[in-house]
């Protein structure tokens, strides 16, 4: 039974600077919560084609947190989710003649912003990012293989030809390890980040955004993301506030 934040006389206190993380927070039990890395892949990254903003040290402020977290193992089970399109993806601009990236269309009756060419099967750039300690990751999921549809989510495709969001099976592997929370980080905030911590609230797992783990695509965003993520269930927190959760657990 999780105890009560009063009657522990647990108080979160709020990163300076950082008014993102949730008022009060709950035990987090790190054996039974995954960390999903999302996305850390150099197409993101500066000199890739979509870099996320804020990386202008070649995306070692990016890399090094989200390293130094998994490195601590504060959450043994790591997964990592991993775009990887095939050439002429249709979420590529180039796909649609006369269009150009960041341009919104629409597909399959959906709205869906249109981007460079980026992690494309097999190429440098799609790799996961080599300074992360990528032999702890128990899995990776691949997104975004069906040329049709796009997937920001590591849970569901976008929406397809047939007007559904396929399932990737991340839910299930996860229930199989036992997993009843997620704790997401990487890229970006306002797509990937964003659409994986909604679904897996929407499929039942109790769903975290680290904030200061998570870049955006568009900074402007940001007060947005925030409403819109909290509204369908995600919690916030920060670094700090993660390992303050996962001590109250007795689990560090
Ligand atoms: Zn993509």
């Amino acid at each position: 039974m999780a105890l009560g934040l009063q009657r522990i006389g647990y108080q979160r206190q709020s990163t300076p600077g950082n008014p993102n993380a949730d008022a009060a927070m709950s035990a987090i039990d790190p054996a039974r919560t995954a960390l999903i890395v999302v996305d850390m892949q150099p197409d993101f990254m500066p000199g890739g084609p979509l870099p996320v903003a804020g990386a202008e040290d070649h995306g070692e402020r990016l890399v090094a947190p989200v390293r130094g977290l998994m490195e601590s193992d504060l959450l043994p089970l790591q997964v990592a989710t991993q775009d990887w399109h095939p050439p002429g993806h249709v979420s590529f601009a180039s796909s649609h003649p006369g269009r150009a990236p960041f341009d919104g269309i629409e597909v399959h009756g959906y709205p869906q912003t249109l981007w460079p060419d980026h992690c494309v099967q097999g190429s440098p750039g799609a790799e996961l990012h080599p300074r992360l300690p990528l032999a702890r990751l128990a899995a990776i999921l691949r997104k975004g293989m069906d040329a049709q549809a796009d997937s920001y989510s590591g849970f569901h495709n976008n929406h397809g030809p047939n007007g559904a969001r396929a399932p990737t099976g991340l839910a299930g592997y996860l229930r199989e390890r036992g997993v009843v929370a997620v704790v997401c980080c990487g890229l970006a905030r306002d797509f990937c980040v964003k659409w994986t911590a909604e679904d897996a609230a929407a499929a039942g797992f109790t769903s975290y955004v680290l904030w200061d783990l998570c870049w955006p695509v568009h900074p402007h965003s940001d007060a947005r993301v925030r409403d819109e993520i909290q509204a369908r269930g995600v919690h916030l927190l920060d670094r700090a506030a993660l390992a303050d959760a996962v001590a109250m657990s007795g689990g560090a």
